[in-house]
């Protein structure tokens, strides 16, 4: 079962990047396992996956310390800067960098550790205020805060769009985004790149591919709906 809901997204995958005239190994899923069991990802696993997003700091070790270590592990939640030195030497990628006082937490435990870590900027697009993430206007002072750190690498940008009924909605904050980021690239930066894109969802991601994503994180389209209740 969850073969063919990987089979059906890597197809849309597929129509998208035709769509575009893109590489489809120029994109990476995200199968973003919170909430649900090792098993689940066991069969994910035996089935090609290697990419995995959670967004507890917790729930990711406990599953860091049983599955595979070939995993790369990809944080995509809010994280706490009291949390960060659990997670540094272990995760693939940070996607929810947004203020320059995590970064400097994750400077100094990687400090600590001895590694690099590589982080995304969460940029809040839609300035939602539910939502985490810089706001677009103020991205180019905190990447010029954030690029001398030397245990940081800046890989990117992520962005968690609104939750729409139609998709389409969306198009257009996933084109700021890209704009945004090549914007961001011209810049020339030292220590920082812009060569990730995270954006897209399991409602949205066609589209988030189509204007620029090359990364998307697909939960509930892979996995199935997700029970909060029972945990
Ligand atoms: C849960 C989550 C996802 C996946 O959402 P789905 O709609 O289930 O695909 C993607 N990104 C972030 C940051 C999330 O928290």
């Amino acid at each position: 079962m969850l073969k063919d809901n990987l089979n059906y997204v890597m197809k849309k995958v597929c129509e998208s990047c035709h769509k575009k005239s893109l590489n489809v190994d120029d994109i990476t899923v995200i199968a973003v396992s919170k909430t649900k069991p090792i098993e689940m990802i066991e069969e994910l696993y035996n089935n090609g996956c290697r990419d995995f997003g959670e967004n507890k700091v917790q729930e990711l070790l406990d599953k860091y310390e049983v599955l595979p270590k070939d995993i790369h592990w990809h944080m995509i939640g809010h994280l706490q800067t009291n949390k960060v030195k659990y997670i540094v030497d272990k995760v693939a990628l940070i996607h929810s960098v947004d203020s320059l006082r995590l970064a400097e937490t994750i400077e100094r435990e990687a400090a600590k550790k001895d590694c690099i870590v590589n982080i995304l900027i969460e940029v809040n697009m839609a300035k939602e205020e539910s939502k985490f993430g810089v706001y677009p206007e103020n991205l180019e002072k905190l990447l010029r805060e954030i690029h001398t750190l030397s245990h940081i690498r800046v890989k990117g940008l992520m962005t968690v769009a609104p939750n729409v009924k139609n998709p389409e909605e969306n198009r257009e904050i996933f084109t700021k985004m890209k704009n945004l980021s090549v914007d961001i690239a011209e810049k020339n930066i030292d220590n920082i790149t812009m060569s990730i894109l995270s954006m897209g969802m399991s409602n949205d991601y066609a589209i988030a591919i189509e204007e620029g994503a090359n990364v998307i994180r697909v939960g509930t389209s892979i996995f199935g709906a997700r029970n909060y209740n029972i945990e």
